[in-house]
């Protein structure tokens, strides 16, 4: 029987000058399941994926992914979390605007010193999985939104994370092409066998989802089936 991948347990946050953002919240991720957090703005969605990702702290309770205590981890060892057992996706994709779609898919192969033959390789079989092999060349502004949505992915599968952690990943698309990223997010967790925390309040994208995770005002609702 595997263990759970992410631990979540108790997690507070309370920011500066700010109400609680998070008021106590626990929940597990296992191996391969894709899991939606639903709520509306300002509900914590972003405050918790920061906190699973080791982008930020928490003001009380605990985090582990895949086996390492993230609240306990110096920042050298949280960069390493982040580069070698994460990988983010946001809604702004974040992109670096002079480099192609293949060199943006190469970066964080080139941070972790990945022979250049092996990232090329690697991105051009990303770029794939993705559907955009016809486009390794181009710039993010001579893609549209979906397309950079799809290098982001790409990108943040390069180092084979176990953990994907996206932010809203279609909050700048079409509803069309918001469902196909959703699509392409579903066929990626299966693929690569990757567990996926996605971030949404976009309730049409809910159905493609293993579990629904219902946040408000910092706290889960009662957790429903995925429709
Ligand atoms: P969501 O992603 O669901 O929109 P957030 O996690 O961004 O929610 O925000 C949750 C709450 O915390 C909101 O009330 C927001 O204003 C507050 N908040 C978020 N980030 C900060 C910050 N850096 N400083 C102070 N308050 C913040
Ligand atoms: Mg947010």
């Amino acid at each position: 029987m595997s263990e759970p991948l992410v631990v979540v347990e108790g997690l507070r946050k309370v920011y500066p000058r700010s109400v609680e953002a998070l008021r106590g919240v626990s929940f597990e991720a296992w191996p391969g399941e894709l899991i939606a957090i639903r709520g509306r703005s300002g509900s914590g969605k972003t405050t918790l994926l920061n906190l699973v990702g080791g982008l930020d702290t928490p003001t009380e309770g605990r985090v582990v992914v895949a086996g390492h205590t993230v609240t306990e981890m110096s920042e050298r060892s949280l960069l390493a979390l982040r580069r070698e057992v994460v990988g983010f996706v946001f809604q702004s994709f974040g992109l670096i605007p002079v480099l192609s779609a293949a060199e943006n898919v190469g970066v964080p192969m080139r941070l972790a010193r990945f022979p250049v033959a092996e990232r090329e390789e690697r991105a051009r079989m990303l770029l794939a999985l993705v559907g955009l092999e016809k486009h390794a060349n181009q710039r993010p502004y001579e893609l549209s939104g979906g397309q950079q949505q799809r290098v982001a992915i790409a990108r943040s599968l390069a180092n084979r994370p176990r953990l994907l952690i996206a932010d809203e990943p279609t909050g700048q698309l079409d509803s069309q092409t918001a469902r196909q990223i959703m699509q392409l997010i579903r066929a990626v967790v299966r693929s690569e066998g990757v567990t996926a925390l996605v971030a949404t309040h976009d309730a049409s994208l809910i159905s493609l989802a293993d579990r629904v995770l219902e946040l408000r005002d910092g706290s889960f609702a009662a957790a429903e089936p995925a429709a």
